[in-house]
């Protein structure tokens, strides 16, 4: 059996950062606006304050300005709310992100429904989820946005594919099925409950993996020369005891069985980001009444 296809993730939000900054540098000159991403950072849990860390970087690197908030892990679910309202009415801000997870104490919801849903980059707003799933304009989250830009770099026509979703979150599983759904796929989505999830999986054209669960899905769990998209990100220590990342797929043996794979690292995570800039310059234009004739149509 071959070798898949390795899918560079790296490469096409390499190049989605390319036409952000195209866009940014365009909207400054052509209409005066400088477009703008707060980050909120709720406590000092170590992972978010790394992808805050490159969520701030990718807008210096695309010419984005970057509004850094840092609150303390205590504060009250109303005194967090007051901060989004605060940022909802800022001008210089086009985009609010409130890095999740939140410390127990705050009800997550409450606060995704207190963003502007015109600000809501992270596509999480139930205004803005109800818009995805009636096929409206919406802003689509980060994660799936990326997953379905790189099925699309593999795949011209993804209508009558069978694709099966590994995972049902809100912030990933339950987004992308509706934007594989919007693809003209025919979906499964398998959970923790579900049964003969391998046989389930076996019979997928495309098959995206996103459990949280480090290398779940196995070489004969997967139909040959279908593609693999592998949205985990698990920490993990190797035999020295040093941490390393690996996905939800068992890379090195799918790898052989599959047409075309994402890698972890250097696959679904880089576009998450890639697509955040996106967001951000498409709500910026949005808000203001300009038209995004830039944004290719997902
Ligand atoms: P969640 O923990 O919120 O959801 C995991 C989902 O997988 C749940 O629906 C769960 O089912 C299901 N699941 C868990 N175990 C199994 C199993 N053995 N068989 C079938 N289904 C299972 O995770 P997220 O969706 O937030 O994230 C998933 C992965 O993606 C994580 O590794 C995360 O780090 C990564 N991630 C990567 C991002 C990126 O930028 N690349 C961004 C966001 C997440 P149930 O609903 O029944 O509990």
């Amino acid at each position: 059996m071959g070798h898949a296809t390795v899918i560079d993730g790296g490469a096409v939000a390499a190049g989605l950062r390319r036409c952000a900054a195209e866009i940014a540098a365009r909207l400054r000159d052509e209409q005066g606006v400088t477009a703008g991403l707060a980050t909120v950072l709720v406590g000092d849990d170590r992972a978010s304050e790394v992808y805050i860390r490159a969520k701030g970087r990718a807008c210096a690197g695309s010419g984005l300005a970057a509004f850094d908030i840092r609150l303390p892990a205590d504060i009250s679910d109303t005194r967090l709310v007051a901060e989004v309202e605060k940022l909802n009415v800022d001008d210089r801000v086009d985009g609010v992100l409130v890095q999740l997870p939140l410390p127990r104490q705050i009800d997550p919801h409450r606060v995704i429904a207190a963003i502007d849903p015109a600000k809501d980059v992270d596509g999480f707003h139930p205004v803005n989820v109800g818009r995805l799933w009636s096929g409206l304009p919406t802003l689509v989250p980060c994660t799936p946005q990326g997953c379905l830009r790189l099925l699309r770099s593999v795949h011209q026509d993804l209508a009558g594919a069978d694709a099966v979703v590994l995972g049902r979150s809100n912030i990933v599983g339950k987004p992308l099925t509706a934007l594989l759904l919007a693809a003209d796929c025919t979906v499964t989505v398998i959970h923790s409950k579900s049964k003969v999830v391998p046989v389930m999986c076996r019979r997928a054209d495309i098959l995206i993996a996103a459990t949280g669960q480090p290398k779940l899905v196995k070489a004969d769990w997967v139909k040959p020369g279908s593609t693999v998209i592998d949205v985990g990100i698990n920490p993990v220590a190797d035999p020295e005891g040093r941490s390393r990342l690996v996905g939800d797929v068992d890379y090195a043996s799918v790898r052989a069985v599959a047409g075309a794979i994402t890698p972890v690292p250097g696959g679904v995570g880089p576009m998450t980001i890639a697509c955040l800039l996106l967001n951000t310059l498409l709500a910026a234009c949005r808000r203001r009444g300009i038209p995004d004739p830039y944004f290719g149509v997902l």
